[in-house]
Protein backbone atom coordinates (compact mmCIF):
# COMPACT_ATOMS: atom_id res chain seq x y z
CA UNK A 1 0.00 0.00 0.00
CA UNK A 2 1.43 3.17 -1.17
CA UNK A 3 0.64 6.61 1.19
CA UNK A 4 0.52 10.13 -0.53
CA UNK A 5 2.44 12.41 2.29
CA UNK A 6 1.41 15.57 1.52
CA UNK A 7 5.26 16.26 2.09
CA UNK A 8 7.41 13.52 0.70
CA UNK A 9 4.86 11.95 -1.84
CA UNK A 10 4.31 8.61 -2.79
CA UNK A 11 5.99 6.02 -0.21
CA UNK A 12 5.95 2.88 1.03
CA UNK A 13 3.14 1.88 4.16
CA UNK A 14 6.03 0.26 5.98
CA UNK A 15 7.49 3.97 6.57
CA UNK A 16 4.45 4.69 8.48
CA UNK A 17 2.76 3.61 11.86
CA UNK A 18 -0.82 3.02 12.31
CA UNK A 19 -1.97 5.22 14.89
CA UNK A 20 -5.58 4.91 15.33
CA UNK A 21 -9.47 5.80 14.52
CA UNK A 22 -9.27 9.60 13.64
CA UNK A 23 -13.40 10.16 14.37
CA UNK A 24 -12.75 9.16 18.26
CA UNK A 25 -13.96 12.07 19.90
CA UNK A 26 -12.53 12.57 23.51
CA UNK A 27 -15.05 12.49 26.39
CA UNK A 28 -16.14 15.80 28.15
CA UNK A 29 -14.09 15.79 31.32
CA UNK A 30 -17.09 15.09 33.44
CA UNK A 31 -17.96 11.90 31.35
CA UNK A 32 -16.80 9.45 34.20
CA UNK A 33 -14.94 6.58 34.24
CA UNK A 34 -16.73 4.37 31.94
CA UNK A 35 -16.56 6.73 28.74
CA UNK A 36 -12.98 7.70 29.28
CA UNK A 37 -12.25 3.52 29.65
CA UNK A 38 -13.83 3.20 26.37
CA UNK A 39 -12.56 5.81 24.30
CA UNK A 40 -8.88 4.31 25.48
CA UNK A 41 -9.14 0.82 25.45
CA UNK A 42 -12.16 -0.06 23.45
CA UNK A 43 -11.92 0.16 19.92
CA UNK A 44 -14.23 -0.24 16.69
CA UNK A 45 -13.41 -2.77 13.96
CA UNK A 46 -15.08 -0.75 10.44
CA UNK A 47 -15.66 -2.85 7.71
CA UNK A 48 -15.20 -0.14 4.81
CA UNK A 49 -13.98 3.42 4.52
CA UNK A 50 -12.58 4.89 7.56
CA UNK A 51 -10.13 7.90 8.87
CA UNK A 52 -6.99 7.20 10.63
CA UNK A 53 -4.44 8.88 12.48
CA UNK A 54 -1.09 7.64 10.77
CA UNK A 55 2.59 8.83 11.64
CA UNK A 56 4.90 9.09 9.33
CA UNK A 57 7.46 7.70 10.92
CA UNK A 58 10.62 7.00 8.55
CA UNK A 59 10.05 9.90 6.67
CA UNK A 60 8.56 13.63 7.64
CA UNK A 61 7.43 12.37 11.23
CA UNK A 62 3.76 14.43 10.34
CA UNK A 63 0.78 13.17 11.91
CA UNK A 64 -1.58 12.49 8.79
CA UNK A 65 -5.37 11.26 8.26
CA UNK A 66 -5.51 8.62 5.66
CA UNK A 67 -8.84 7.87 4.41
CA UNK A 68 -9.09 4.62 3.53
CA UNK A 69 -11.12 1.17 2.81
CA UNK A 70 -10.49 -1.26 5.29
CA UNK A 71 -11.42 -3.88 3.06
CA UNK A 72 -9.68 -3.38 0.06
CA UNK A 73 -6.99 -0.78 1.42
CA UNK A 74 -7.82 1.81 -1.36
CA UNK A 75 -6.89 5.22 -0.16
CA UNK A 76 -9.49 8.19 -0.67
CA UNK A 77 -7.40 10.87 0.51
CA UNK A 78 -4.97 12.05 2.90
CA UNK A 79 -4.15 15.01 4.79
CA UNK A 80 -2.26 16.34 7.14
CA UNK A 81 -3.89 15.78 10.87
CA UNK A 82 -3.50 19.63 11.58
CA UNK A 83 -5.79 20.07 8.28
CA UNK A 84 -8.43 17.86 9.15
CA UNK A 85 -9.03 19.19 12.60
CA UNK A 86 -9.56 22.46 10.91
CA UNK A 87 -11.86 21.11 8.91
CA UNK A 88 -13.59 19.50 11.56
CA UNK A 89 -13.68 22.90 13.56
CA UNK A 90 -15.42 24.37 10.31
CA UNK A 91 -17.90 21.58 10.15
CA UNK A 92 -16.51 19.91 7.44
CA UNK A 93 -15.89 22.39 4.31
CA UNK A 94 -13.12 22.30 2.80
ZN1 LIG B 1 6.15 12.52 4.98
Amino acid sequence: MLIDCPHCGPRSNEEFTAKGDATAKLPAGDAGPEAHYRHVFVRDNPRGRHEEFWHHTGGCRCWLVVTRDTVTHEIFEVTTASEHLERQASGGKK
